[in-house]
């Protein structure tokens, strides 16, 4: 499901190249569990961000489902992104002016968006498909938030917005889903709920899962653990 290769991240910045990510390679099979840890400042969240097409590496490779990243355009990697990929920021990045539930159904909407931009042809720009709906207020009944569909961001607590932002991940029913730090604003029975509703829906659904946590209960329920240290990888065992 997603194989990197040799990836390597330098930013540079005006006091000079600053290498974030040193040579990491890692493959993820599909349906499987991998935890990322490591200190603060190791490379997490620059990692999965690469992983997720979200950002390009300095060298190296990524491919995600078969393709890679790398040799896709823009528009390609954004459709990509699109059908099979979800994510949960660590700072939720919802947005702001929407509702809860408008802030879920963002993905469909851009999903109708990118594929007319593809040449797909849909009828209607921005109709989200009615059983779109139900699958958002589905999944913001599961998080337990089906009392604030109408509320918006600045209205929610961190926790909950966290929970839209993991409902906003799962209405495209994606094949891999990143969580950078999914617990990490969450009360422990909180936090306990998303990770059951996550691992839930890896084995319902058959989504791999590759969660970055400080999270010992966390990382231990997932098959796997790679550790990040100033930028590579200094440990990676299965559970
Ligand atoms: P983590 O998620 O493990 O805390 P990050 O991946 O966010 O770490 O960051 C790794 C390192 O890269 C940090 O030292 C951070 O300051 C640096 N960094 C992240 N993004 C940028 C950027 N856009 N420009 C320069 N340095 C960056
Ligand atoms: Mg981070």
């Amino acid at each position: 499901m997603l194989k990197v290769e040799r990836l390597t991240k330098t930013y540079f910045t005006a006091a000079g190249p600053l290498t974030v990510l040193k040579d990491v390679t890692l493959e993820v099979a599909a349906g499987d569990t991998l935890a990322v840890v490591g200190p603060s400042g190791s490379g997490k969240t620059t990692l999965l961000g690469l992983c997720a097409g979200l950002d390009e590496p300095t060298t190296g490779s990524v491919a995600l489902n078969g393709a890679n990243l790398e040799r896709l355009s823009e528009d390609e990697r954004a459709l990509l992104r699109n059908a099979d990929v979800g994510f949960v920021f660590q700072n939720f990045q919802l947005i702001p002016t929407l509702t809860a539930l408008e802030n879920v159904l963002v993905p469909l909407e851009l999903r109708t968006g990118l594929r007319r931009n593809a040449g797909e042809g849909l009828a209607s720009s921005s109709a989200v498909p009615g059983d779109g709906l139900t699958e958002a207020r589905a999944l913001l009944e599961r998080v337990g938030l089906s009392d604030r569909l109408g509320h918006y961001p600045l209205q929610l607590s961190g926790g909950e917005q966290q929970r839209v932002s993991l409902a906003r991940a799962f209405v495209n029913r994606p094949k891999i889903l990143f969580c950078d730090e999914p617990t990490g604003n969450l009360d422990d029975e909180t936090a306990q709920a998303m990770m059951d509703l996550v691992f839930g829906l890896n084995r319902e659904r058959g989504t791999t899962l590759v969660l970055v946590t400080h999270n010992p209960d966390l990382a231990r329920r997932c098959s796997r653990t790679i550790r990040l240290r100033g930028g590579a990888v200094v440990d990676d065992h299965s559970a």
